[in-house]
């Protein structure tokens, strides 16, 4: 896409975004007394900036050929009887078989230090809002998006046919995100809502609700939690970049070298604070 056109889009999905969502958060806010800019708006608005115009075709790129490569592997013979079947069972399966990979797949990303260097940089957001969905590491949205997609792909849908599903699961991921609460009743125990993933996001790592659309795996697999208000906080516990830049390159550094810089940066803003401290003139 040209630079142009992609500008009209990107510019569009904002405009898109913030009518949706913004009467939707005013009306039924999960926490009343968070402002539109609220702290760390701009970093959030750099990862929405970077998924438009840098890692949106990298994904997509990596995607197709991820597509290509099982293409060749899957028997054909396979993907005729799964095609046979009716559309209705084709969907069912898909979506079922998805939500299973993508759930074992996201707990994974919270056990597993390796995946959680990556998935922490999505954790790190203080404040949940529609902005705050596309916090996440490109990498950390192949694993996601790939794992997703997985079942789809072997059993041979195309892309295209794809497309639509894998728009819903964005606006869905946007949604559960939003400074929304919800009132829908006994629906929640069937459709994932924003409370839900709220919970996922307290700054305790392994809160529950590691489902995407649906709640079903976390009920099936005891996961799943939902006091009636809002997390005290939001966040990680861990010593991180706040800044763009330091949250894309810090996953990729060594351990060791990741935590030397983190524990440089702490005893400095500590050192920095004492400074001011000892400044402030005694009334
Ligand atoms: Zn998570
Ligand atoms: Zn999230």
């Amino acid at each position: 896409m040209d630079p142009l056109n992609l500008t009209g889009l990107t510019g569009l999905s904002i405009l898109f975004l913030v009518l949706v969502f913004l009467p939707m958060e005013k009306v039924f806010p999960a926490k009343s007394r968070q402002k539109f800019f609220r702290p760390s708006w701009f970093l959030d608005l750099c990862f929405f900036l970077g998924q438009y115009f840098i890692w949106g075709a990298a994904i997509l790129w990596a995607l197709s050929y991820f597509n290509f490569f099982l293409g060749n592997i899957i028997p054909q013979n396979f993907r005729t009887a799964v095609a046979s079947q009716s559309w209705w069972l084709q969907a069912i399966e898909v979506i079922l078989l998805s939500d299973f990979i993508i759930y074992w797949a996201h707990r994974l990303q919270h056990k597993w230090s390796f995946l959680w260097r990556f998935h922490k940089v999505h954790h790190t957001a203080e404040h949940l809002d529609w902005l705050a969905a596309h916090r996440e590491h490109p990498l950390d949205t192949i694993y996601t998006v790939g794992l997703i997609n997985l079942p789809a792909f072997i059993l041979g849908f195309p892309l295209e046919t794809l497309a639509g599903f894998i728009a819903f699961r964005g606006i869905w991921a946007i949604y559960i995100h939003s400074n929304v609460r919800l009132p829908i009743g006994p629906l929640k125990w069937f459709i994932g809502a924003p409370e839900l993933h709220h919970w996922h996001h307290d700054i305790e790592r392994d809160r529950g609700n590691y489902a995407n659309i649906s709640p079903l795996m976390d009920l099936i697999f005891g996961t799943y939690t939902c006091p009636d208000h809002e997390p005290e906080k939001f966040g990680i516990k861990e010593e991180f970049p706040k800044n763009y830049v330091g949250q894309m390159i810090h996953p990729l550094l060594p351990e060791k070298t990741s935590k030397k810089i983190m524990k440089k940066n702490l005893l400095g803003r500590l050192k920095l604070k004492k400074e001011t401290e000892n400044t402030v003139e005694p009334l």
